[in-house]
């Protein structure tokens, strides 16, 4: 795990999270390219939060991983509930452009692994319309089987990437990452859930207003209902109240600290 100076960072249910703007981001992507070693960027939800609560393993990988940063309005809010700062909001769906921009500008290799066959294809192509320098030098499709994976591994690393992009769904992309970055020798690898569905234009994005307060997830509740009312109704509010528990132990926490040196002092 490396560590970075000079920025905020704010440690919440036991996760660090740096702020960082999408430049700082890009800084830091370079960084790693350039330093040929192997690192892990997890862009953290609320979803991925309560997914990890329930799986060590995978809470194990966002711990240790180099660089998390907050995706979404949820992770911003509770870094601001429980630690009063206000940290940058990086997300997943809005970083694909930036950096398929900066890495046509470098020269970087990207390798786009998961969703439907065809998605990261159609993702890939749109990029490439946009930034004509943009190298894509894989693809794969994320409906393999395990006797499959193996196969995969090995047409990733010989496309020798700069950056791989891993969409998934949570966790089971993670723990792709996990498994095989370092045979692979891929210095960026990062988990991104449906963001070759928003790219290709498979699934529609919501307005920027709507993104803007913060409704991005009912957006796509109201989408697909059928199978992500789970994860927003219930997984939000479990996510709300899981924070208010933590600001309550906080407040607890100094309350007895206090308590303790006011006793001290009358002793
Ligand atoms: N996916 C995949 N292989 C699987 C399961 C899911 O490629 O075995 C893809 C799925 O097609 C979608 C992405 O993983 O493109 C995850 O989408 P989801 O909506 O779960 O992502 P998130 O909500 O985390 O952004």
């Amino acid at each position: 795990m490396k560590m970075f100076k000079n920025n905020i960072s704010i440690e919440i249910f036991g996760i660090k999270i740096v702020s960082l703007t999408y430049q700082g981001l890009l800084l830091r992507i370079e960084e790693f390219i350039q330093e040929k070693d192997t690192c892990r960027i997890v862009l953290l939800n609320p979803h991925l939060f309560l997914v990890a609560k329930k799986f060590s393993d995978y809470m194990k990988y966002i711990k240790y991983s180099d660089l998390v940063v907050a995706d979404g309005i949820g992770i911003v809010l509770a870094c601001l509930l429980l630690s009063g700062k206000i940290i940058k909001k990086i997300t997943g769906t809005d970083l694909m452009p930036i950096l398929a921009k900066t890495g046509a500008e470098k020269g970087w290799r990207f390798y786009f692994l998961g969703a439907k066959p065809g998605v990261a294809e159609k993702a890939a192509e749109n990029f490439k319309k946009m930034f004509p320098n943009f190298n894509v030098v894989g693809i794969q499709h994320g409906y393999f089987s395990i006797d499959e994976e193996k196969k995969v591994v090995e047409k990733i690393k010989k496309a020798k990437p700069d950056i791989l992009i891993v969409c998934l769904g949570a966790y089971k992309q993670e723990m792709f990452i996990e498994k095989y970055q370092k045979e692979i020798g891929v210095p960026v690898a990062f988990g991104n859930g449906a963001a070759f569905d928003f790219w290709a234009g498979e699934v529609k994005r919501a307005p920027r207003w709507v993104q803007n307060i913060g409704l991005e997830w009912f957006w796509r509740l109201i989408q697909e209902p059928k199978r992500l009312w789970k994860r927003y109704l219930i997984g939000n509010t479990i996510f709300i109240f899981l924070v208010i528990e933590e600001l309550i132990k906080k407040i607890f926490n100094k309350f007895k600290l206090r308590l303790g040196q006011d006793c001290r002092r009358c002793l």
